[in-house]
C-alpha cells in the first residue's frame, strides 16, 4: 500500500527537455524525425516531446500514434499478447527517424508489437525509442535510446504515470497496488 513520489512536474518536465535535447544531439537536427506516441500516455509525452524540439530548433516536427493493447487469445489464455489498435499516423515514414515515445518501459513487448506495426506502414531509415520511464524486468532484446528516469522495480511493483492531459496533474509515483 505505500507510495512513493518519485517524478514531480518539475522533474518530468526536466527529462522531457533533456531527452528532447538529446534527440536533437542524436540526429543532427530534427529535419528528418517524427514522433509516434503509444497510447494511451505516449500521446502526450510525444506532444510535449514536439513543444521542446520546437522550442530548441524551430521545427513542428510530426507527431502520431499507435494502439497497442494487451489481449488473451484463445490458444495461450496464459499469455496477454500485446496487439495493434487503432493506428493514426496521417504522414509518410518511408526513410524517417522515427522515435517511439511511451510512458513505462517494461518486459517490452508492446514496443516489439509497434515494431511490426511499424513495419507494415513503412520502412523508416531507423527506429529509437523514448521513454519517461524505465523499470526493468526485459523479456525481449530490446532498449531504450531515451531514458527519462531509470526505476529499477520489483515484478509485484506498479509505476503509476499521472499526465495533466489525461489525469490532471503530472507526476510519476512507485508502489504496490
Ligand atoms: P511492456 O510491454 O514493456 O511489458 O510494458 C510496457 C507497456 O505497458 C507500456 O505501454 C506501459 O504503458 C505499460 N506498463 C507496463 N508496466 C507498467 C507500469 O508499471 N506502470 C505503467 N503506468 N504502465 C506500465
Ligand atoms: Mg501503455
Amino acid at each position: 500500500q505505500e507510495k512513493a513520489k518519485i517524478m514531480d512536474k518539475e522533474a518530468i518536465k526536466r527529462a522531457l527537455r533533456r531527452i528532447a535535447h538529446e534527440i536533437v544531439e542524436r540526429n543532427k537536427g530534427i529535419s528528418n524525425v517524427v514522433l509516434i506516441g503509444i497510447r494511451r500516455r505516449g500521446v502526450p509525452l510525444a506532444q510535449r516531446l514536439q513543444q521542446f524540439l520546437k522550442e530548441i530548433e524551430d521545427i513542428e516536427v510530426p507527431v502520431g500514434s499507435l494502439d497497442i493493447t494487451l489481449y488473451r487469445d484463445d490458444l495461450n489464455l496464459r499469455l496477454e499478447q500485446p496487439k495493434v489498435g487503432k493506428t493514426e499516423i496521417d504522414f509518410p515514414i518511408e526513410n524517417k527517424d522515427v522515435i517511439l515515445v511511451d510512458d513505462v518501459l517494461y518486459t517490452g513487448r508492446t514496443v516489439r508489437s509497434a515494431l511490426d506495426a511499424l513495419m507494415d506502414i513503412g520502412r523508416p531509415k531507423t527506429v529509437q525509442l523514448a521513454v519517461l520511464v524505465d523499470r526493468g524486468h526485459r523479456e525481449l532484446p530490446i532498449r531504450a535510446d531515451y531514458v527519462g528516469k531509470n526505476v529499477p522495480t520489483s515484478r509485484k511493483e506498479q509505476i503509476e504515470v499521472r499526465l495533466e492531459e489525461i489525469d490532471g496533474v503530472d507526476e510519476v509515483v512507485i508502489g504496490e497496488w
